[in-house]
């Protein structure tokens, strides 16, 4: 074995096209990394049979080697072919008739070199000679080499007419790209030409195309990592992106686009660029901007990119379409951009979804702060007035009634509309008067409708109400219908069915707040009446007495008491029973009630004793009244299970004095007093 200076540098050639072929293998996921490994497998064929044969010393040796070698000799101009036309179609795989075609002479030229010795097709000669140390071997080579020399050259060529057309055609990194692949072709064909030209002035055998090669594989592994060879190409041009909904755009650094994809050309024709139809090699090369004229906002960022991820709305008059917008650059050497990596996808769903739960979350966050007013007013008047207001926040109507319902019938409570002159709070009108009313409250839901005659509006709108659509909504509490909601709206505009929804909602804390306030109102009377008669009870009557007693006082005005207390009431319980005494009670109450006048305040003051407060009577007055509530008592008669019976009572009459400073305990103390001389005169009289 002999290792000179050309044995050597081929199997450096061989040690280097393993290491590409390792790395191509390893750091490209996709054919194209497969392609550069294969390729650089063959060159390391080549190499490590040449550098072999270069140092072998036996010819038998050598020629055997020879013959090996050619595995890679062919195989190598066949797979630069293919390389190259991978890059050139965009990724595109050729067809399997053409795979087949190209490997037919390689595989002929193969099959020649092991049977030379019967045909000598390829090598004609073998011619040992000694340069200073080396012992070369110098082939003849017979047709068929020549036939392979020519093809390999046709292929090669084409290879780099084809690259050569790309790179002129290409824009920024495509052509960069192309550039690389082309230049990557020039070291092998080098040094084969001068291989083949040295021959024919004085053959050396010294064949350095192997290394050639090695430095091809060296200078497209650089183009795979650096200018991204085998990650841009594919993933621009697979049919991934050809055919996935986000549109695309690749741009040079001069925001020139350098490829699309048909998702982006839709989006380019929509923004008044060329039609969809228009080939895309007449985009490419044009400034990315001017490609969008009626999208101002895309236009501006692709004029001056920036990495960004932006929303983008898509102006027109269509429904609303918002984009998403993703601009990343894309890095050449070092730091330096090279390019930018447009992706714009339609989130216009996203959008409107998040904009309905913003619009459910406001329309929650009203209906609880209703709510929360509702509930924190006892007043019902103070509820009525708010009702409408509020609602007004989660539902657009142009009319709103609020009624309270009670036997069938409806009295207003509040109305908003545009002209409000007449004040109707307080009347009430049939429901039967309002057929979509009336419908409503049956069935204890809310209810759209149209209003299609004057029957189903409500009354006080009257039929020149313009309205159009209406929404009943019955405020319901333990299956009851309390209220009615009637809400109208004037245009073209209809209550759908999220108003109904967002109103039963609002209805529910409308029953809440009416239930409460009825309660606290039930209670407040509970805590000034007397459960018995329903009259004012003791507590009650001293505020409300104390006020008449400053109020007569103050502006000079009479005032006048009448205490009086049942005759022998005791003998009543006694042959009746407490019922019978009770009902009693409740009789005589009614009778006072109806014969005193309405702003007179009756009392029930203890047991059987009561007081009538007269405001504005003077003594002669208040005996007049005492006198006659004694004779219509004594005419009364109750009709019991136990027989008809009746009563007497005795009745005491005391006046304000005004000249004294009396108070309302003085006054009642007089008019007991009186009302004791009454009983002592024999009962059944009025003393005063
Ligand atoms: P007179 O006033 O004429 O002297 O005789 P009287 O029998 O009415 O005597 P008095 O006023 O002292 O008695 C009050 C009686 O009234 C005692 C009680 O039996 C009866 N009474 C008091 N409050 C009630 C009540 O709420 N229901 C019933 N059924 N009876 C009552
Ligand atoms: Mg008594
Ligand atoms: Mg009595």
């Amino acid at each position: 074995m002999q290792f000179g200076l050309y044995a050597v540098s081929l199997l450096a050639g061989a040690f280097v096209s393993a290491a590409v072929g390792f790395v191509g293998w390893r750091g490209a996921s996709n054919r194209a990394g497969r392609l550069l490994a294969l390729l650089m497998a063959a060159v390391f064929v080549w190499s490590l049979t040449a550098g072999l044969e270069a140092a072998a010393l036996d010819p038998a040796v050598k020629i055997l080697l020879s013959k090996f070698e050619y595995l890679g000799i062919t195989s190598v101009p066949v797979l630069m072919f293919m390389s190259s036309l991978w890059f050139v179609r965009g990724g595109r795989r050729p067809r399997r008739g053409w795979l087949a075609a190209l490997w037919l002479i390689p595989f002929l030229t193969v099959l020649a070199a092991f049977t030379n010795g019967h045909h000598h097709f390829l090598w004609t000669s073998f011619t040992p000679v000694t340069e200073g140390a080396e012992r070369l071997l110098i082939y003849g080579h017979g047709p068929l080499f020549w036939v392979f020399a020519v093809y390999a050259y046709l292929l090669l060529t084409i290879a780099a007419l084809s690259l050569l057309s790309s790179a002129v055609r290409l824009k920024g990194l495509y052509r960069l790209q192309a550039l690389a692949v082309l230049v990557s072709i020039l070291p092998p064909s080098l040094a084969n030409f001068l291989y083949l030209a040295g021959r024919a002035a004085a053959p050396t055998g010294h064949d350095f195309t192997p290394v050639g090669f090695a430095a091809s594989g060296l200078l497209l592994l650089w183009a795979m990592f650096r200018l991204r060879l085998v990650d841009l190409v594919p993933v621009a041009r697979d049919r991934v992106i050809e055919s996935m909904g986000e549109s695309l755009f690749i741009l040079d650094d001069a925001g020139r686009l350098a490829a699309t994809n048909p998702a982006a050309r839709r989006l380019i024709a929509a923004a008044g660029g060329p039609a969809e139809n228009v080939p895309e090699r007449r985009l490419l090369g044009n400034p990315a901007a001017g490609l969008v004229p009626r999208w101002p906002a895309l236009a501006a960022s692709l004029a001056a990119p920036a990495a960004e991820e932006r929303e983008l709305a898509f102006p027109g008059d269509g429904p609303e379409q918002t984009y998403s917008l993703r601009l990343s650059p894309i890095f050449g050497q070092g730091t330096l951009v090279t390019g930018w990596v447009a992706v714009l996808y339609d989130i216009s769903r996203v959008k409107s979804a998040e904009k309905a739960a913003v619009e459910a979350r406001a329309v929650a966050e009203a209906l609880r702060e209703a709510g929360a007013t509702l509930s924190s007013k006892l007043d019902f008047n103070q509820i009525s007035a708010l009702i409408l207001e509020l609602l007004k926040r989660v539902i657009p109507y142009d009319i709103g009634a609020f009624m309270t319902v009670e036997d069938s019938a409806l009295k207003l409570a509040a109305i908003r509309r545009p002209a409000d002159h007449r004040n109707l709070i307080g009347e009430t009108y049939p429901l039967s008067g309002s057929r979509l009313c009336n419908m409503a409250a049956q069935r204890l839901r809310p209810l759209i409708g149209v209003i299609n005659g004057p029957d189903d509006i409500l009354l006080p709108l009257g039929p020149d109400a313009e309205a159009h659509s209406f929404l009943g909504v019955p405020v319901v509490i333990r299956d009851q219908v309390i209220g009615l909601i009637a809400l109208y709206n004037t245009g073209r505009r209809p209550f759908n069915e999220e108003n109904a929804a967002v109103a039963e909602a609002f209805a529910g804390q409308v029953a809440i707040a009416m239930d409460n306030s009825r309660r606290v109102e039930l209670m407040e009377r509970q805590a000034i009446t007397d459960e018995l008669t329903g009259l004012y009870n003791r507590r009650a009557f001293a505020l409300a007495g104390d006020k008449e007693v400053s109020r007569a006082r103050r502006y000079g005005r009479p005032l006048a008491l009448i205490f009086f207390d049942i005759d022998h009431f005791k003998n009543v319980n006694d042959s009746h029973g407490h019922l019978i005494g009770d009902h009693v009670l409740r009789v005589l109450t009614e009778l006072v009630t109806r014969t005193t006048r309405a702003t007179d305040i009756v009392c029930r003051y203890g047991g059987e004793e009561f007081i009538v407060l007269m405001p504005e009577a003077d003594r002669d007055e208040a005996l007049a009244m005492a006198e006659r509530l004694r004779l219509e008592i004594s005419r009364m008669t109750v009709v019991t299970a136990g027989g008809t019976l009746s009563l007497t009572v005795s009745l005491g009459v005391a006046a304000l004095r005004r000249n004294e400073d009396e108070s309302l305990e003085d006054l009642i103390a007089r008019a007991d007093r009186a009302m004791y001389q009454a009983k002592a005169a024999g009962r059944n009289t009025v003393r005063g």
